[in-house]
């Protein structure tokens, strides 16, 4: 799909060669320069070219990718990749969504974005739905304007306490469909093939590779 409205066109293919990964998460990078190597693609990370972060300032996650993955393909000349991510909780509106990692605070307390989606679900009564999912948006942009993005979902349930010490963010309240233990008991492996980045990553694989 193309962020640029108007007719729908091709998908566009991403040569082998240079790409910029548009985070300055390390481990990211790690992650998405071993899925996209077999490819013959050559990642470089917006660290590693000093590209400024810029302020997310998109009100979906889509939005945001692209905001991230526009910025570095114009000031680099190469194609860019971007992602956003997050957590969406039904009875919360979808909350907290594209503030996810706000919710931690400046210091990333993930224990304190954990309470406060718990007091917000306790102050709804005892029965309050605990249906989530973990989203994450990808963008792809060439120099020339053009984007590709792709989303990805995973559905489950959030429990409370957290459980496990795995993963990050609110990996230990999420229970993905179909297993009993949350993502922060989980293992890694296991996580990283049925999570919402896996399905954005298919998803892109198979449109733009
Ligand atoms: P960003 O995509 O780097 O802006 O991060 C979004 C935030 O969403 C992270 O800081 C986490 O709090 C949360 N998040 C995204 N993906 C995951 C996940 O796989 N597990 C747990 N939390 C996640």
């Amino acid at each position: 799909m193309s962020g640029e409205g108007g007719a729908p066109q091709a998908i566009r293919k991403l040569a082998p060669g240079r790409l910029v990964i548009a985070s300055h998460n390390e481990g990211k990078v790690r992650e998405i320069r071993a899925l996209l190597g077999p490819h013959g693609i050559d990642p470089v990370s917006a660290a590693e070219l000093d590209l400024p972060e810029p302020e997310e300032t998109g009100t979906t996650f889509v939005a945001n990718a692209e905001l991230k993955a526009r910025q570095a393909a114009d000031l680099s000349g190469l194609p860019a990749l971007a992602d956003d991510s997050g957590l969406c909780v039904a009875a919360l509106g979808g909350d907290p969504g594209i503030f996810s990692a706000r919710w931690a605070g400046p210091d990333k307390d993930f224990a304190l974005a954990m309470r406060l989606v718990q007091d917000r679900l306790e102050a709804l009564g005892p029965e309050a739905y605990r249906a989530a999912w973990f989203v994450c948006a990808l963008a792809l942009a060439w120099p020339d304007g053009h984007v590709e993005w792709f989303e990805g979902r995973v559905g489950g349930t959030l429990v409370w306490p957290p459980r496990g010490g795995l993963g990050f963010g609110y990996d230990p309240l999420f229970v993905p469909h179909g297993r009993i233990e949350t993502f922060g008991e989980m293992d890694q492996d296991l996580k990283h093939a049925i999570s919402h980045r896996a399905d954005a990553f298919r998803q892109l694989v198979a449109a733009v590779l």
